[in-house]
């Protein structure tokens, strides 16, 4: 039995972090709204006030927030993570937020903190059945010691540095992004031809896109796209991509494009939506020859 911290209990939080009480993991929990820490305190984990007292009841303090301003202010300040660390505590940062948010909780830690960066590929459906793709960088040691416990989650694979983890994740949400940017247009130009919806998805099921066409076939057909991946975190993803390439002094036109198309979706208001409502903004804008 571990002590673990979760600071972050939205979606995919309050999910991975259950997965681990039921793993009989010792758990203390801390959410910006304490309303989503009541159902896991039922189950039997600790409330604490701040990340810093959550931090000092830990050895692993696991962090799973929206975007790297989340995470400055979570672990920053007097009642930041960072303020309870001690030296045997181990930090595993499992958010979102890109290489430089990594990079900058690096520079802060206290001496002896250990720090594992550890996002993760997958939605709600597979935190439930403990299949997400966990991606971890850090150094070896550290990794190997802490990434048996990410087993009721999921897959661990160490990719590298620290650092490296936030980079393969941006690299994978680069082509979900990227995919349903093509498949939108795909079914706007179909629609532009005149191909029945039926007779667009006979021809996608046999392309590279098939999988994506058949997953995303109801919700294009209903028209509803409830929440799993809500379509503003994707933005900031589309966004990490196209800095960091630019960081690196990457010309990647394609993810610019596939980007564009998200943030006119959040900006038409489907913030709140499944990230796949940018399908229904790129087949209800291109008819009109414009991004919105
Ligand atoms: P979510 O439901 O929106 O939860 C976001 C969490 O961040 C909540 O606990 C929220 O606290 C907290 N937060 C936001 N701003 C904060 C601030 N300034 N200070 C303190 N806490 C703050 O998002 P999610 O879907 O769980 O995603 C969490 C991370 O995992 C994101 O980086 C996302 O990109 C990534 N991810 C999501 C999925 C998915 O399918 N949903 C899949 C893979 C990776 P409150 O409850 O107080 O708002």
């Amino acid at each position: 039995m571990t002590s673990i911290a979760f600071i972050g209990l939205g979606a995919m939080g309050s999910r991975m972090a259950g997965r681990l009480l039921d793993a009989d993991h010792q758990l203390v929990v801390w959410n910006r709204s304490p309303a989503k820490a009541r159902e896991l305190v039922a189950r039997g984990a600790a409330l604490a006030d701040t990340p810093a007292d959550a931090a000092r009841q830990a050895e692993l303090v696991i962090t799973m927030l929206a975007d790297p301003a989340a995470l400055r202010d979570v672990t920053e300040g007097p009642d930041g993570v960072l303020a309870g660390a001690s030296a045997s505590t181990t930090l595993m940062e499992m958010s979102t937020v890109g290489p430089p948010a990594v990079a900058r909780l690096a520079s802060l830690l206290p001496d002896g903190v250990g720090l594992l960066d550890a996002p993760v590929l997958g939605s709600l459906a597979e935190v439930e059945s403990g299949t997400l793709h966990i991606f971890v960088g850090g150094p070896a040691p550290l990794a190997q010691r802490w990434t048996p416990l990410l087993a009721p989650l999921g897959s661990p694979v160490h990719v590298g540095p620290l650092g490296a983890g936030a980079a393969a994740k941006l690299v994978a949400n680069s082509t979900l992004i990227g995919v349903l940017g093509v498949l939108g247009e795909a079914l706007a130009l179909a629609d532009g031809l005149g191909l029945s919806r039926e007779a667009a998805f006979q021809v996608l099921s046999a392309t590279p896109v098939a999988a994506q066409a058949e997953k995303r076939r109801p919700a294009v057909e209903s028209g509803d796209y409830p929440p799993r991946f809500a379509l503003s975190l994707a933005r900031k993803d589309a966004d990490l991509v196209t800095d960091a390439a630019a960081g690196a002094r990457l010309a990647l036109p394609v993810a610019v494009a596939a980007g564009a198309w998200v943030a006119a979706a959040q900006e038409a208001g489907r913030g709140e939506q499944d990230y796949s409502a940018v399908l229904a903004q790129i087949m209800q804008s291109a008819p009109r020859g414009r991004l919105r």
